[in-house]
Parts: C-alpha cells; structure tokens; sequence
C-alpha cells in the first residue's frame, strides 16, 4: 500500500481547471519527484494534498485513511507536512524558536534530541540560533524551513520548490540534504524547477503539462528520456 495515493484529483479556481484528474502515488520510504513547466499545476498538487484547496472525496488518501474535508492542521498532524514555496518562516522569531513552532503540538520528551538532530544537518542554523529569522540568507532560510518541519515529525515531507532563488551551489546543497532526510526515513514528495538535480537524486518521478501527468517512471529512466531532456534539461532532440 502506497503511503500517499492520489487518484483522480482535480483542482479549479473558479473557471480554470489547474489540475485535470491525475493519479500519483508515493510508497513509504520513496523520493518522487514531481517536475513540469511554470503553470504545469505542480503546486496547485501540493496544495490538494496538504489540504489548502478543497479535493472530491476518494481523491487524496494518506495512510490509508481518506483526507478529503481533512483541515491542513489535521493533515501535518498525522504526518503529511509541507514546507511550501517560499519558505514562510516567522522572520521576526530567532531560529530557535522558528524550530520550536514546528514541535508546538508535541509534548513529548524527544523535542530537545530532535532540535538536536536539526542542528546536526544544518551546522548553520546551530550558529545562528539566536538570531531573527528574517536577516537569514535565503539558503538559510530555506534550511530553517525544512529544519521546522522536521520538528513536527513527518512521515511524508512535502516541499514546493526547495532551491528556487538559490545560487547553484546552496541549491545542490538542499537538494542532497533533503536526499539524506529521506535515506534517514522520511518518505519525501518534491516538486522541483530544477529537472536535472531533482531526477538524479529521486527514485522515481512524475512529469507534469497543463494539468496533467504526462510521463512517468524510474527517475534514471526519464533522465535520459529524450522528450525529458529536450523540454526540462535544455537539450536539443536528436
Ligand atoms: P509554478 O512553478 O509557477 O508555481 P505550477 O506548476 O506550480 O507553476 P500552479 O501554481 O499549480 O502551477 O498553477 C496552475 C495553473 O493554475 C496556472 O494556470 C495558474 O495560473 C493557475 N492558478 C494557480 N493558482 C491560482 C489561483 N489562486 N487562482 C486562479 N488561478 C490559479
């Protein structure tokens, strides 16, 4: 049993079909990404599956349990956390207590080895945990994101974007690390502009056009797919 399946979600603002009626589907343990156009409706599918717009009953399944009318709240509570594009840490709260919002419906004892383990994979955030959220880089912010959700105790983190705005190297660095959560156990779900990296480190991946899912398989497979590498990697055909 898949640890996130979705079938036939559709997504609508009004008019506009964003997302027509895809299947997609995340096993426990997996990295999949999910890679498309601007306008593909990448994060109009994260939003469906974290809860901020409303999906047809049957249509987002988490854990085995039906998430249709389930408030986002709920959703990151039994496991399903998003970090969302842009990051949206509280830029006026320290880096600390960034981290303890994350853990703020937790009571348990594990919150302080947690923040701990926070700190191991970002060294940076360790070095400034004192200091306010928003005279962070946009790197730094971006790990404080990731760092937050952790706290929270995911089963599947889902992330919008991680490296967008980065420079190359900060944006290779999130991307390995996001890799090395899920090796530790995370199940992880990545939408992602940046084709090439996302695909060389995700198991398996799902490319999105216009609303709808188009190719999907093994990452390695569709990096060396041509109609990939000629529309998401700026290779020309032939
Ligand atoms: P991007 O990489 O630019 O975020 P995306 O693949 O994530 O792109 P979405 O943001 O999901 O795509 O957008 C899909 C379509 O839905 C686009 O045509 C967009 O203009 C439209 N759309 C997104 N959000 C809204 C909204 N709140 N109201 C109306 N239309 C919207």
């Amino acid at each position: 049993m898949s640890l996130l399946e979705i079938r036939g979600l559709e997504v609508r603002y009004g008019g506009i079909r964003a997302v027509k009626g895809i299947d997609l589907e995340v096993g426990a343990g997996e990295m999949v990404c999910l890679i498309g156009a601007n306008g593909a409706g990448k994060s109009s599918t994260l939003r469906a599956i974290s809860g901020l717009v409303p999906t047809a009953p049957g249509a987002v399944r988490f854990d085995g349990g039906d998430f249709a009318g389930i408030p986002a709240f709920r959703r990151a509570r039994a496991g399903l956390v998003m970090v969302p594009e842009g990051r949206g840490v509280f830029a006026r709260l320290s880096v600390e207590e960034n981290l303890a919002m994350g853990a703020y419906v937790r009571a348990d004892a594990e919150v302080q080895p947690d923040r701990a383990r926070v700190f191991e994979i970002f060294p940076r955030l360790a070095e400034r945990s004192r200091q306010t959220a928003g005279t962070l880089s946009g790197g730094e912010q971006q790990m404080l994101a990731i760092g937050r959700a952790l706290m929270s105790r995911p089963k599947l983190l889902a992330l919008d974007e991680p490296s967008m705005g980065l420079a190359p190297i900060a944006a290779q660095k999130i991307l390995q690390v996001i890799r090395d959560i899920n090796r530790s156990g995370v199940t992880v779900l990545l939408v992602e502009q940046n084709a090439r990296s996302a695909l060389a480190l995700a198991h398996r991946a799902y490319v999105m056009e216009s609303g709808e899912i188009t190719l999907s398989g093994e990452a390695r497979a569709l990096l060396a797919d041509p109609r990939v590498r000629e529309a998401y990697l700026g290779e020309a055909a032939g």
